[in-house]
């Protein structure tokens, strides 16, 4: 079936979670698709089908290194007015920079994650910097209040102190760690008790006694944040006044969107408490792809040309993440920035300089996936059908004028390994499955040294190429042993031969790797032995060398 997803551009938010391993990005966005409906029993993604973390060995090892995007609907419950949410998966291992940096580049803004009992850690440092070069909005989420030792203060004052952010408070726990059991709404001045663990017995009652001057304090600062930008806040609160919902929510967005304030959330995504809110939260504060500066482009001449996201525009879309899929094939995620791109239509890969069919497109929702006739200017789905495509390619209309987006900047792989197959008949399986990974994610090298042959594979580190070993041999079914690379050595020494050519083994020298192949010419004749101006060439573990450069 094909539908348009119709939803006014100012009404999505193309979103990442972004927290380091173990903060709970995984069960916030678990509870995020489960209260946007999509999925209807809480530990689905754990236990049952797959939805973020599509891969076994990403749940086997509790980590997310895929950046596929899913879509899900969430109606403000203030407004009551239906948003698409877009979330893009967005890794927290930092041996996966690139594809951090890739699901960075194509998101609007970001849920940061931060485990309540630990503030802000040095992974979730790396995490935010990444933001900062992209300039991705940020709300933050306090997680696990329920937890001993958990305290808001503490990822308040670390995000001050370590991020040097300007953090706003905008809600207040109701008791703390096991009593956790409520929020306080800064900014409405209210307050929610949660009857229970699962989200589902919720009260909206005024704020305790006991809250009520702290709720006070924090909605006299929120004001003052807000006043930054709207001078008609400060005017009405120094005159008594107190400044509307509307006007406090829209001045607090043009903050958190210009990245000088991050409003602060709280809850415990393990214990279904504040994950709703956070939602409210993510419409009112992070940007629809209107709000966001058009991508820029070059000409051929190398001109610089801005796309706004106006649909009707020329088209202008990023390649983001390839994934093979085992009911369609090949499947190539896009954003698309400028434009509409249409199920069917031919369009230019500027990148590459050649023309592909666009067979279908798809939506991935967290338990079904939807075909959709077009994604328009801010929107982003799953293009099959095209072959050459890879991650970081611009995508642009048949006719149109062949401009290259500001693309991916991909780093330098930082480590090498040999690798081979367990049985020799699998040579060109494996030949095969690397190039294939190699296509998906840029960071993955795969070259052969020229001196040893060995195959060696490249990555940005050891749990990376541990899991392309993992992924080997579940997706393509070869069984690989990689090792340290060998490196060839050559020298050229004078030794004794014996007459028949071979080494004469020296306890303790380099002579006794048998391996080692020696190419002599005669020097002279010493007592039984042959004086040669010998080369030795061979290939030796590295470790062994002494001073190899
Ligand atoms: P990720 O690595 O960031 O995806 O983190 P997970 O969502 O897998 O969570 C890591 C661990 O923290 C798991 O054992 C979760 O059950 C636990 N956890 C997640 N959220 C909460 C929470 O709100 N409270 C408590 N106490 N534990 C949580």
């Amino acid at each position: 079936m094909s539908v348009k997803t119709g939803f006014d551009l100012k009404l999505f938010r193309n979103i990442g979670i972004a927290a380091h391993i173990d903060a709970g990005k995984t069960t916030t966005t678990e509870r995020i698709l489960y209260y946007t409906g999509r999925i209807h029993k809480i530990g689905e993604v754990h236990e049952g089908a797959a939805t973020m973390d599509w891969m076994e060995q990403e749940r086997e090892r509790g980590i997310t290194i895929t950046a596929a995007v899913t879509t899900a609907n969430w109606k403000h419950s203030g407004t009551g007015i239906e948003h698409r949410i877009n979330i893009i998966d967005t890794p927290g291992h930092v041996d996966f920079t690139i594809e951090v940096e890739r699901s960075m580049r194509v998101l609007d803004g970001a849920v940061a994650v931060f485990d309540a009992s630990q503030g802000v850690e040095p992974q979730s440092e790396t995490v935010w910097r990444q933001a900062d070069k992209y300039r991705v909005p940020r709300i933050a989420f306090a997680n696990k209040m329920d937890k001993t030792g958990a305290d808001l203060w503490l990822v308040v004052n670390t995000m001050k102190e370590r991020l040097g952010a300007r953090p706003v408070v905008m809600q207040l726990p109701i008791g703390r760690e096991d009593t956790f059991k409520g929020i306080v709404d800064v900014l409405r001045q209210k307050a929610y008790i949660y009857g229970n663990d699962l989200g589902t017995d919720i009260k909206v009652v005024e704020i305790p006694e006991e809250l009520k001057a702290q709720a006070a304090e924090y909605y006299e600062k929120l004001v003052e944040a807000a006043a930054d930008y709207d001078e008609n806040i400060m005017m009405k609160f120094l005159e008594g006044e107190k400044p509307t919902e509307e006007e406090l929510v829209r001045a607090i967005r043009k903050g958190t969107i210009a990245m000088e304030i991050f409003p602060v959330f709280l809850g415990s995504a393990l214990k279904n408490k504040g994950v709703q809110l956070l939602l409210d939260g993510v419409v009112d504060y992070l940007p629809s792809p209107l709000d966001i500066p058009p991508i820029r482009g070059k000409t051929e001449n190398g001109e610089e040309v801005e796309r706004p996201a106006d649909p009707n525009g020329p088209l202008a879309a990023l390649a983001f993440k390839i994934m093979a899929d085992p009911y369609v094939g090949r499947l190539t995620f896009v954003r698309v920035y400028s434009g509409t791109l249409r199920s069917g239509s031919y369009v230019q890969n500027t990148t590459k300089g050649k023309k592909e069919r666009v067979a279908r497109l798809l939506q991935m929702h967290a338990n079904h996936r939807e075909e959709v006739e077009e994604l328009r200017a801010g929107e982003l789905g799953a293009v099959v059908g095209l072959k050459e495509t890879i991650t970081g390619d611009s995508l642009v209309g048949d006719g149109d004028e062949a401009i290259i987006l500001e693309s991916i900047e991909v780093p330098e792989p930082v480590i090498d390994l040999a690798i081979e197959p367990k049985t020799k008949a699998d040579q060109d399986k494996l030949g095969v499955a690397l190039a294939r990974l190699g296509e998906e994610d840029l960071t993955f090298r795969v070259s052969t040294d020229p001196e040893t042959g060995q195959t060696i594979i490249s990555g940005m580190g050891e749990l990376h190429l541990e899991i392309i070993v993992d992924r080997l041999k579940r997706e393509f079914k070869v069984d690989a042993n990689v090792g340290k690379p060998q490196v060839a050595y050559r020298e050229t020494i004078t030794r004794p031969v014996d007459v028949e050519g071979k080494f004469v083994r020296q306890s303790g020298g380099r002579g006794q790797y048998g391996h080692v192949k020696i190419k002599a010419e005669p020097l002279g004749r010493g007592s039984g032995f042959e004086f040669v101006n010998a080369i030795v060439g061979g290939v030796i573990p590295r470790e062994y060398i002494p001073a190899v450069q």
